[in-house]
């Protein structure tokens, strides 16, 4: 078998190469800046570590090689209102939504979704960046670069976020992972559960519309579903398709973690049921210096990024996964004052989902 690229070279594509090892997969990671392309071989595999790239030599080149996987799927995902017309064609649950095109006005836009609306930027957007709440109480007007380059959405009061990882293969055999529930903090993900008692009842759910999305588009990989959770209802409120934030518990928490079975299912490899350990928890470290106290902290795994600190940015996560959660508890205790002091609430929702 040839080797596998990753399209980018952030922490994504460093943990698929980390999940490589114990296979001897060749996993090599591509800065999309890079100025030089590396020659690949014909059985090579390309695979992606984000869903949008500017146009570079780099990306250029990796996306017209005949193995690059999903690319009309990519093409889908690049933009969130392509993404949201699929997923009502799909008759997939979402908020309601609107194009927001150069003569709509914000009266529509409040009118037809209500008191608070979302702007979201039609792609280029993370960690809640690229977004804008509208609220009609400010009368404010609809700003100009927004317009033609956004799609707009109805506040959701969701009771919590879940996501779902999911993997599937050519054969069109798929794999799941329990339901994980999110908290967020400024649109950036902060911590993650799994599995918890209350989101068991949502896995049947969760798993027959991420099938339903992935055998439409015959996607080969790890694909996440982002969602918000209204009683017993489910609404995806965004698709990742490659490894995601929200999996990240897996390198602790299940036998075979999300990137390897990336991996598995890109290099056409036996995909398993993963089983589960424990109930899992991963805390985002945000925008602070490395600290190797964590490290003396019962249970906790830490993955440090190694990129440059900046405010709020996801410089590296914390893993627990103990077989008893009153550990857990004692463990996030600890963690509290190694951690800046926004995270006591975060640490606080961890306990009660435990
Ligand atoms: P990511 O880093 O996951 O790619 P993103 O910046 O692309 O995030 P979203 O996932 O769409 O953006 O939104 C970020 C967060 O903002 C959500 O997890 C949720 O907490 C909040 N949010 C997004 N859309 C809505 C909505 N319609 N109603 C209420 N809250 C929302
Ligand atoms: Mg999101």
């Amino acid at each position: 078998m040839g080797d596998i690229w990753v399209l980018g070279a952030g922490q994504l594509g460093a943990m698929l190469q980390h999940a490589a090892m114990p296979l001897a997969l060749n996993v090599n990671t591509i800065d999309i800046y890079a100025t030089e392309v590396p020659k690949l071989n014909d059985d090579d595999i390309i695979t992606v570590e984000l869903e949008h790239w500017p146009d570079t030599i780099v990306t250029q080149t990796l996306s017209a090689h005949p193995n690059f996987l999903n690319r009309e799927t990519l093409k889908i995902f690049a933009d969130r209102s392509i993404q949201k017309k699929l997923l009502d064609s799909l008759e997939l649950p979402q908020a309601k939504w609107h194009m927001v095109d150069a003569d709509i006005s914000v009266e529509k836009l409040h009118q037809d979704l209500g008191t608070k609306v979302l702007l979201k930027r039609r792609s280029g957007g993370y960690d809640g960046k690229g977004q804008l709440w509208l609220d009609q109480t400010e009368n404010s007007d609809l700003p100009s670069d927004w317009q033609g380059q956004s799609i707009a959405e109805e506040k959701i009061n969701f009771d919590e976020e879940v996501s779902i990882i999911g993997a599937r293969n050519s054969a069109g055999e798929c794999v799941f992972y329990p339901v994980t529930t999110n908290l967020h903090y400024q649109g950036i993900l902060l911590a993650s559960i799994a599995p918890t008692a209350f989101s068991k009842a949502l896995q049947p759910q969760a798993e027959a519309m991420l099938t339903k999305l992935m055998d439409h588009l015959n996607y080969v990989g790890v694909m996440a579903m982002e969602c918000f959770q209204i009683g017993e209802k489910l609404f995806i409120n965004e698709i990742a398709p490659r490894v995601h934030n929200s999996g990240h518990w897996t390198q602790a928490g299940a036998n075979i973690s999300q990137f390897e079975m990336h991996l598995r299912a890109v290099a056409n490899l036996p995909l398993v049921i993963p089983a589960t350990k424990n109930n899992s928890v991963m805390i985002n470290l945000l925008g602070m210096d490395f600290n190797p106290a964590w490290l003396a902290v019962n249970g906790v795994e830490v993955y440090w990024y190694g990129k440059g600190v900046r405010p709020m940015r996801k410089l590296g996560h914390i893993n627990l996964s103990l077989p008893e959660t009153r550990k857990t508890r004692q463990s996030l205790e600890q963690l509290k004052p190694l951690l800046d002091d926004y995270y006591d609430e975060s640490i606080e929702w961890c306990k009660q989902h435990l």
